[in-house]
């Protein structure tokens, strides 16, 4: 039999190993600017054409290196941040495997000139696909340029694999934010497509994060100090009412370097207990410096975990600085005549009742007009419920008597909504009416038995119908505000909102303009009550940023990330009116039984079934 086996090509095996460390533009951008880090620079420049896919520069004006240090920096394991293995435990560099060169170079066209201080004249080197194409002496400035064109150029498969230009641009500023953060006293300047995103100064830590993030956040930080034996913990963290529906700002480094850890994580958001709102995350900024001994970094080159010897001690460390931290932004204000109602009472604790639902009575309405708007405090909701469903009701009896019934809980509505009566939970069924059940459940019946609704998954598939429309529509219903709401944001989320500004604007959002941080929202979506404008932004903002883009449409994703914000939730009470309008405009939907999130709606329990259970 003949031989089968065969060494790989080497420029083969290099394409394989490179895809390790090189997944996407923001890689090389990582392991560029790490480069420039190490390599002591007090400048780095970052340059970047299409979301890195046509062009990626580093310019920094550090060590350089010499001619064949130019070149031996492109070979595999070619590193000169350790000697031994022992090293490894002793790491102050970012790097140190000796690998992101020789990857990149493997899989792109690269471009170098470097030229250490002590020297006259640089090296100008271009390698294409691992392969020196020139080498040559070149007056050049002190330091290292880098750029990295036509990624995956020889793997199409990858290059097709990239997503648009935008979400790689979001990566890379990701890990722009990141190494930036992790070293203030560094400058840096960022620009994409020829236009300058980020130019920071050295400073001091909380000026960087003001300058990456925008100068609002200032007020947002409180700042968290501790030293043990074990770990020196700096950074801030953010007040508790500034805490997000995004996951957006929170970093954790360790001796200067980006970290992921879900563990370290938890101690910060336990030590929040109390004080958030549901659903929402607190940024934080921390930084921690250990023993490099008590750590291990080796685990996977383009892996942002790290092990720690003692991960216990440091959660607890962790938990009390943060807990002490808030604790004395707590007391300050005691201080104050004013109080702030939030420091007071911590939101788990407080009652719900302070919630305003989502669904109130609209004075206007007229039961006898078909077309009368069924969700008052959403705006203008027109359609008319689908023919036939009505036929479900078991009593229904003539439509007038219908009608009557209507307005009178209209009226009753009216009366009742205030705190005299305790809840709805227990109001009967009524004759082919609707009553709510936990907050939670619209119960009505039906000819076989009867309907279980989920209220909140009812009105998410109402609403995500009707945003999809006028998406499609572009009909662009929009309520005008009387006041404009002016909304800061981070450069970043900036960058999401404008890229879907046009169906924001086909929903009936109306930005305008004014500087780089601050957007200044003049009319809203009719669904939108103006009071959740920040919120469903938000949750906007993060649904895109995890980058869910693939199959889903940008409308899909915004009709649902809007549906999910806007929507009447559990817990939320509803009169009699919205209950029923609910029930109607569902099942005047396309899709009834599952929710956009693929969740059913409504459950049926027929007589059968029931009886059943009385056997
Ligand atoms: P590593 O960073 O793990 O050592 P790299 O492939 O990233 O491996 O770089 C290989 C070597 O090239 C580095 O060890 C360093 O000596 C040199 N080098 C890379 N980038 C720069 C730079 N911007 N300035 C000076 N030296 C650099
Ligand atoms: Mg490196």
């Amino acid at each position: 039999m003949a031989d089968l086996i065969h060494l790989l090509p080497d420029h083969v095996a290099n394409q394989i190993a490179a895809g390790e460390v090189v997944q996407r533009p923001a890689s090389v951008v990582k392991e560029l600017l790490e480069n420039a880090v190490d390599a002591g620079a007090t400048e780095i420049e970052l340059i970047v054409k299409d979301g890195g896919k046509a062009l990626i520069q580093v310019v920094d004006n550090g060590s350089g290196m010499s001619e064949t240090d130019a070149r031996m920096s492109f070979e595999r394991h070619a590193t000169s941040k350790i000697q031994s293995a022992e090293d490894l435990f002793e790491l102050h560099t970012k790097g140190f495997r000796g690998e992101a060169l020789a990857s990149i170079a493997a899989i792109a066209h690269v471009d170098m000139q470097t030229r250490p201080a002590e020297d006259e004249v640089g090296t100008h080197i271009r390698i294409e696909g691992s392969k020196v194409v020139s080498q040559q002496a070149e007056v050049c400035p002190k330091g290292t340029s880098i750029s990295v064109k036509n990624l995956f150029f020889n793997i199409p498969a990858r290059r097709n694999f990239l997503k648009s230009n935008s979400v790689e641009f979001r990566h890379i500023t990701d890990e722009f934010h990141r190494v930036a953060l992790a070293h203030p006293a560094i400058g840096f300047r960022f620009y994409h497509n020829g236009s300058e995103l980020f130019h920071l100064n050295p400073a001091a830590l909380r000026k960087r994060i003001t300058n990456i993030f925008g100068h609002r956040m200032d007020e947002k930080l409180i700042s968290v100090e501790e030293e043990t034996q074990v770990v020196r913990i700096e950074g801030f963290i953010c007040k508790p009412e500034y805490a997000k529906k995004s996951r957006g700002e929170q970093y954790f480094f360790v001796n200067d370097r980006f970290i992921k850890s879900p563990y370290l994580h938890h101690a910060v958001v336990s030590a929040y207990e109390g004080l958030l709102k549901p659903d929402v995350h607190p940024g934080y900024f921390l930084y921690l410096q250990v023993d490099p001994h008590s750590i291990d970094i080796n685990i996977h080159p383009t892996k942002t975990e790290v092990k720690f010897d003692d991960e216990h001690t440091l959660y607890a460390i962790l938990r009390a600085a943060v807990k002490h931290g808030l604790g004395q932004f707590h007391l300050a204000p005691m201080l104050d005549f004013e109080k702030d109602q939030n420091l007071e009472t911590p939101y788990a604790y407080r009652n719900k009742e302070a919630h305003v639902p989502g669904i109130s009575v609209n004075p206007g309405f007229n039961p006898f007009e078909e077309s009368s708007a069924r969700f008052p405090s959403h705006g203008g909701y027109h359609k008319k419920s689908a023919e036939g469903w009505e036929n479900l009701f078991v009593d229904l009896k003539s439509g007038t008597e219908r009608q009557e019934s209507f307005s009178s809980v209209h009226f009753e509505s009216e009366a009742v909504t205030g705190s005299m009566f305790p809840s709805s939970d227990g109001d009967e069924a009524g004759e082919g009416t609707t009553f709510q059940l936990r907050r939670k459940y619209i119960v009505t019946t039906i000819r076989s038995g009867m309907l279980i609704i989920d209220q909140q998954r009812a009105h998410q598939r109402v609403l995500y119908e009707k945003f999809l429309r006028s998406l499609t529509v572009k009909e662009s219903l929009s309520q005008q505000l009387l006041f404009p709401v002016s909304l800061d944001f981070s450069p970043n989320e900036r960058h999401v909102l404008d890229e879907l500004s046009d169906q924001l604007n086909a929903l009936g959002f109306v930005f305008e303009e004014s500087d780089d941080e601050r957007v200044i929202v003049k009319g809203l979506p009719p669904m939108v009550p103006e009071k959740e404008v920040v919120s469903v932004l938000d949750q906007v903002i993060s649904e895109y940023g995890q980058g869910k883009e693939g199959n889903l449409s940008q409308s899909d994703m915004l009709a649902k990330a809007l549906s999910r914000s806007v929507c009447v939730k559990t817990g939320d009470r509803m009169d009699k009116t919205s209950q029923l309008a609910l029930v109607n405009d569902l099942f005047a939907c396309k899709e009834t039984l599952l929710s956009p999130f693929n969740k059913p709606i409504f459950i049926t329990l027929t007589e059968n079934e029931i009886d059943n259970k009385f056997k």
